[in-house]
């Protein structure tokens, strides 16, 4: 193992063997399986899933142009995230760098770890402060949670200043690329081979249309990938997800023209909303959704809900003031929205 990661990783989980379960003990064809105290009667999903989601892995190998080594696949990529916690800091010492305004869960993971969680805010323009990161740094800092596009403010964090935190820091850098897929920047993947200390969080939640399914995936060096597969639950992707998964992979195209939709849907969603006299900014969005500034955010956000219609309060995050955060939905359900809102300011 490299030593930059040696040191990163958790005492407890050097020199430590992963549980091996049935399916890791005999991994070739057999006529009858008597191993794993399963069902023997069919019912599509009387098997335990393969716990190392080889074809799955190869197919998103693929699609993404890494090496199959170099892919994770957890139940969400909540799951990802909670994984990295529990890798690499160690409850009550460690601690972990967060940018808000941003997404929630790395808190709420830090606190469930019992880990120091530090904040390191974004500028006013939600662009990257690295020197506001690099002050919060120390030695026992092991993970960084950069979210690009980020949640949600919408925006793609500078790929220099980025660069900047690898030259300086120690730490993992986690780039969170949720929404990458609504975006026509370039994704961190490509620089996998050049940084050992990077790992890249992509979801099929948001553009892939499959949030139900919970599958997420960590990108990173070979070594990371063996540390996060040594310590995940067995059979953490169930059979339906890995399957409904790969059909998803096959129909590639449909999902890339509900991309198209959403994106243009999002265009004409961000002109209308420019019409409305109450909202003062729309932000930047590489996402499948808005950040918009509007005035008296959280009553209209009540209003809404009166109408049936559910958007994100984000008014009471750092720099997000009176801010609704809104998904495009289908063009139906944004004509729907546009028209209440209109009613609202009239
Ligand atoms: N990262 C970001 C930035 C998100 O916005 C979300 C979900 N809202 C997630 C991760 C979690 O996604 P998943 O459904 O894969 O757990």
């Amino acid at each position: 193992m490299k030593p930059e990661i040696e040191k990163l990783l958790r005492n407890n989980l050097k020199n430590r063997l992963p549980y091996a379960s049935a399916r890791d003990e005999f991994t070739l064809p057999a006529e009858i399986f008597l191993d794993a105290n399963e069902n023997p009667f069919e019912t599509g999903m009387n098997r335990y899933p393969d716990p190392h989601q080889i074809k799955l892995k190869e197919k998103i190998a693929q699609l993404r142009d890494v090496q199959k080594e170099n892919v994770f696949a957890g139940n969400g990529s909540d799951e990802v995230l909670d994984l990295l916690f529990r890798a690499f800091c160690e409850p009550r010492v460690d601690n972990v760098i967060i940018t808000p305004p941003t997404y929630g869960m790395y808190e709420t993971l830090a606190e469930i770890n019992d880990v120091q969680c530090r904040k390191a805010s974004l500028n006013e323009d939600f662009s990257l402060n690295v020197d506001t990161v690099l002050q919060q740094v120390d030695d026992n800092t092991k993970l960084i949670f950069l979210c690009s596009p980020n949640n949600p403010t919408g925006n793609t964090l500078d790929k220099d200043e980025i660069e900047r935190l690898f030259n300086e820091i120690a730490a993992l850098i986690v780039i969170d690329e949720a929404y990458i897929d609504f975006s026509s920047k370039e994704s961190w993947l490509k620089k996998l081979d050049q940084y050992p200390r990077l790992a890249v969080v992509q979801t099929l939640s948001k553009a892939w249309g499959l949030a139900g399914l919970r599958l997420g995936l960590g990108f990173a060096s070979k070594e990371i990938i063996l540390i996060l597969d040594g310590i995940k639950p067995p059979y953490n992707v169930n059979t339906y997800s890995q399957q409904k998964a790969m059909e998803s992979f096959e129909n590639a195209t449909e999902t890339a023209r509900k991309i198209a939709v959403i994106h243009s849907e999002k265009e004409k969603m961000r002109k209308a909303l420019k019409q409305l006299p109450g909202v003062s900014r729309i932000f930047p969005s590489d996402t499948n959704f808005l950040l918009v500034e509007i005035n008296n955010a959280t009553k209209i956000y009540q209003e809404l809900i009166n109408k049936g219609i559910v958007l994100r309060n984000r008014s009471g995050m750092m720099y997000c003031k009176e801010c609704l955060r809104i998904t495009i939905g289908t063009p139906e359900e944004n004509v729907r929205l546009l028209d209440e809102l209109k009613k609202l300011n009239s």
